[in-house]
């Protein structure tokens, strides 16, 4: 394993709250995964921010009739409290409008402009003469050329994930006046990405053909086997970070060009709250950097972010890119736009004290390797089945028998029988277990591993009866309630990547000292004489009714 681990989070664009499928696909695996190494010890960096720049937030002002800076203020925190409720243990949130991140996008750009890494072109681009504007990115809707899509954007496809340049569109038309554009002159600077393949043939296909995901790894090769072309990196539009170089007045940095350096800026941001050097976080070779994010980034995330880094030099170059598919909702594609979606700061509202359901649910149907489906029924079941009835049960009924029979304070384990002895190996062999699959990135896996020392633990009680064997053989009890403790104890931190805010109550009535992932490989991890808290429950059923209500609000 590495020395340091700098680890990234998509940066959710503030022109709207987040939903489900942004929880899903991107911010739980990443938390799990941050958790996870921090819990091993390890030295973690892990960022984020808000994507305050590009088209879609100046539409969403336009639409509101108010400025750019009040959507982003607005969502900013919206999006910020959501992640705080779900227990998203960022190190630090950014944005993108901030003071360091507009010096450290625009030294990026000046840096590669000195070094001859751009072109300039002129070229013909789709402009909206009613509206004075050029039409890029978001302000043109069109036919993909790659599969047909009726509601392209101009930058590129949501439904195929292809990246496009708005001349691609078939039929554009202006998303502000609903025109058919014309075409205007105009001179961009552009990254050419051609000069690049070489290197990033090398680097991904041949380098890291094993470790990356199917899904993502077919995404790349099949970029780079049509070919990649130049893309610009700047803009004719007013909201963004001013290019700082010569010509280039009243153009901005294309959003997809300051938004991962968002990442940077956002450590550099850290450090100085933190006093400490950002420089190892993104230039030491001891460092793995891992970007999680959804299948819609990854062009962005695996073909030109790492031609910029790579054109910078001192950069280290991301280990990881493990993207998600996307996440359905009762068999539709989640949509900001068609308000179809399951939308954080609502479920807040609605089931208070349930964020760990929704991040566990979120995993157990994790989109890794296909796109997935969340039906409200599905939630109801994995609570009501798994986490009350399987890791819940059990922890319940070790703490109220502990309480019944010892008073809480943990009883000396006397001969061990072949059965206790089988779930011992078990516990001990579990944290690597889940360990290995969390490495992978395969975070579903490791969360059903985690759910199955609990069933393990409870078929282990239910076989061996402790509430019979009290009367007759109270020497057997101590026996089999001391080994029951120790999977409970084991759970306390297995679980704490998946169930943050469960395993933290678990902890602490318990008693155990703050979770440690290599501590919980060596037992005992409680031992006789240690006093447990009285018991409270990690969880409870969620009833037909509210499942009702969430169904009525998507009118299904
Ligand atoms: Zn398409």
């Amino acid at each position: 394993m590495s020395k340091r681990y700098t680890i990234t989070a998509a940066l959710p664009y503030t022109n709207g709250p987040i939903h489900i499928g942004h929880l899903a696909g991107v911010y739980v695996p990443a938390d799990i995964y941050a958790r996870y190494l921090r819990l091993c010890g390890k030295e973690v960096l892990f960022v984020c921010g808000s994507d305050e720049h590009g088209v879609a937030i100046s539409m969403k002002a336009k639409k509101e009739g108010v400025s750019p800076k009040e959507i982003i203020d607005k969502y900013h925190k919206i999006i910020r409290d959501s992640f705080d409720s779900f227990g998203i243990s960022f190190d630090y949130y950014g944005r993108t409008s901030s003071d360091i991140h507009r010096e450290t996008a625009q030294a990026f750009f000046r840096t590669m402009h000195d070094k001859g890494c751009f072109e300039t072109i002129t070229s013909e681009q789709l402009y909206d003469a009613k509206e004075d504007q050029f039409l890029a990115d978001r302000y043109v809707i069109g036919t993909c050329p790659k599969c047909n899509h009726p509601e392209a954007y101009g930058d590129q496809c949501e439904s195929c994930g292809s990246s496009l340049n708005a001349t691609d569109l078939i039929e554009p038309k202006s998303a502000l006046s609903g025109e058919t554009p014309s075409l205007k002159s105009t001179t961009h600077w552009y990254l050419p990405l051609d000069r690049y393949e070489t290197f990033l043939r090398e680097w991904i296909v041949e380098r890291h053909q094993k470790d990356w995901k199917p899904n993502v790894l077919g995404q790349v090769k099949s970029w780079l086997d049509d070919g990649l072309k130049p893309r610009a990196v700047t803009r004719d539009l007013s909201w963004g970070i001013p290019v700082p170089v010569e010509g280039g007045d009243q153009k901005v940095l294309y959003v997809w060009f300051d938004a991962p350096i968002g990442y940077v800026s956002a450590t550099k941001e850290w450090a100085a709250l933190n006093n400490t050097d950002w420089k190892p976080f993104w230039q030491d070779k001891d460092t793995q950097l891992v970007h999680f994010i959804g299948k819609d980034n990854i062009v962005f995330h695996c073909i030109i972010f790492p031609a910029v880094l790579q054109s910078m030099e001192d950069y280290i170059l991301p280990e990881n890119v493990p993207a998600n598919e996307f996440l359905n909702l009762e068999g539709r594609k989640l949509s900001t736009s068609k308000n179809w979606a399951v939308w954080l700061h609502e479920y807040l509202v609605d089931f208070p004290g349930k964020e760990d359901v929704l991040r566990y649910v979120l995993t157990a149907n994790a989109p890794e390797t296909k796109d997935n489906d969340f039906t409200w029924n599905d939630f109801q079941t994995r609570n009501n089945s798994e986490l009350v009835a399987i890791f819940g049960n059990f922890i319940n009924r070790v703490m109220v028998l502990m309480h019944k029979y010892y008073d809480g304070i943990v009883p000396q384990a006397n001969q061990l029988e072949e059965v206790d002895k089988e779930v011992l190996v078990k516990l001990a062999a579990a944290p690597e277990t889940i360990a290995n699959l969390l490495e992978q990135y395969k975070f579903r896996a490791a969360s059903q591993e985690m759910l199955q020392l609990a069933r393990m633990g409870n078929k282990y009680l239910a076989d061996e009866e402790p509430w019979k064997q009290i009367k007759i053989n109270p020497e057997r009890v101590a026996t089999i309630m001391s080994t029951a403790l120790q999977v409970a104890a084991s759970l306390a931190t297995l679980s704490a990547p998946f169930l943050p805010h469960t395993a933290a109550k678990l902890s602490a009535m318990m008693q155990l000292p703050p979770a440690d992932w290599n501590s919980v490989k060596e037992l005992p991890l409680i031992i006789h004489g240690h006093k447990l808290e009285k018991p409270s429950l990690l969880f409870d059923k969620i009833e037909d009714e509210s499942i009702q209500l969430q169904q009525e609000k998507l009118e299904l």
